[in-house]
């Protein structure tokens, strides 16, 4: 069978690779892959940044958000014909993973399908134990599940550190409306929250009319930069932050507003020193209340909440969510989709 795979460390790497097609054990299903999206950590491993083959292995197979079909059920209690979304993170030995939440592991010794130390889902089959495939309805087929994940998760934690205080979250609002920017937006609009999201394009593109359908409102940074919005919308309660771009993360650490809460969701890789003031920032932080938390990755109740929340999504805008998959390429063009294209919001590579 062909897959899409890399040489990790190694820039422009991105071919086609042939492998065998697997063979299912006892607690396997064997999946054949229909979708697989493309998301800025395909592109850093793709430029040599981040990822890591599976161990005594030179190549890693990209691809981490996937949906596919039930080939073989083997001895599992999926049926032929279910659609499944197969986790990403694969647990270690520590207490976190030991408990079902290896998003939250200690150790570090985790691996990652299509990221770090386990291949990922750009082939056409896979053979997976049931434990990390999770059943979602069939008119969920187009829609990006896994984002979704890591933006519940985001939301959820921050939910909870904000319960802290009484006031309740009247502003929140979303940096970068790539599309874990947009999910994470359609999820706060779906909660009643008055949400603004922030990008760097006009108002006339489709990034910002996505984000107005939902009947959010949207901000070309370029106009209104980050650092003026709390003079414009009024106490930040809430950030969260989706451009992966470190400077906005801390420019969002010096406009939080009191009693906030702000998600840093982006990861971002290299080197970018910025000059900071360290003691206006900590006094701001301490005086204000104010709460700053990373998020990584997603565990089973965060995909099996996101497949409930993408149906409420579907049912309150129908058709918004396939809006987001603006373009659709083949297996043997997927290194096409490593390249960053203007008002692009994300790759679909279909696999059948
Ligand atoms: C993936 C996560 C993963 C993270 C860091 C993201 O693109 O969606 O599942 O944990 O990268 O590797
Ligand atoms: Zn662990």
């Amino acid at each position: 069978m062909k897959a899409g795979a890399v040489t990790p460390g190694q820039k422009d790497s991105a071919r086609l690779a042939e492998m065998d097609v697997p063979v299912i054990s006892d607690g396997q299903a064997l999946v054949r892959l229909l979708e697989v999206g493309i998301d800025g950590t395909d592109m850093e491993i793709s430029r040599g940044e981040y990822g890591e083959a599976p161990l005594d292995q030179n190549f890693l197979v990209l691809g981490h958000e996937a949906v596919g079909q039930i080939e073989n059920p083997g001895t599992t209690n999926l049926s032929e014909s279910d659609l499944v979304v197969p986790l990403v993170r694969r647990p270690d030995e520590c207490i976190a993973c030991r408990s079902a939440q290896p998003d939250m592991c200690i150790d570090g010794n985790y691996r990652e399908c299509g990221i770090k130390g386990a291949h990922g889902f750009l082939r056409e089959y896979l053979a997976e134990d049931s434990d990390f495939l999770v059943q979602v309805p069939q008119d969920l087929r187009h829609i990006a599940v896994e984002p979704t994940s890591i933006a519940t998760k985001g939301i959820e934690q921050a939910m909870e550190f904000h319960n802290r205080s009484a006031n309740p979250i009247k502003v929140a609002l979303v940096l970068g409306a790539g599309p874990l920017g947009l999910l994470a937006t359609a999820l706060l609009q779906l909660q009643n929250f008055t949400t603004y999201t922030l990008d760097i394009v006009p108002k006339s593109s489709i990034k910002a009319q996505l984000v107005q359908s939902l009947g959010a409102n949207y901000i070309d940074g370029r106009e209104s930069p980050v650092k003026t919005l709390p003079e414009q919308i009024g106490n930040l309660d809430l950030i969260m932050e989706a451009t992966g771009n470190s400077t906005v993360a801390f420019q969002a650490m010096s406009v939080l507003g009191v009693n906030g809460v702000l998600c840093l969701m982006g990861v971002s890789t290299g080197q970018k020193p910025l000059e900071v003031n360290a003691a206006c920032l900590n006094m701001q932080m301490v005086l204000g209340n104010k709460m700053v938390f990373g998020t990584v990755s997603s565990n089973r109740g965060h995909f099996e909440r996101s497949i409930q929340s993408l149906a409420s999504i579907e049912q309150k805008w129908p058709g918004w969510l396939s809006r987001l998959i603006t373009r659709r390429l083949r297996l043997n063009e997927f290194t096409d989709a490593l390249q960053p294209t203007p008002d692009n919001i994300k790759t679909e590579i279909e696999l059948i």
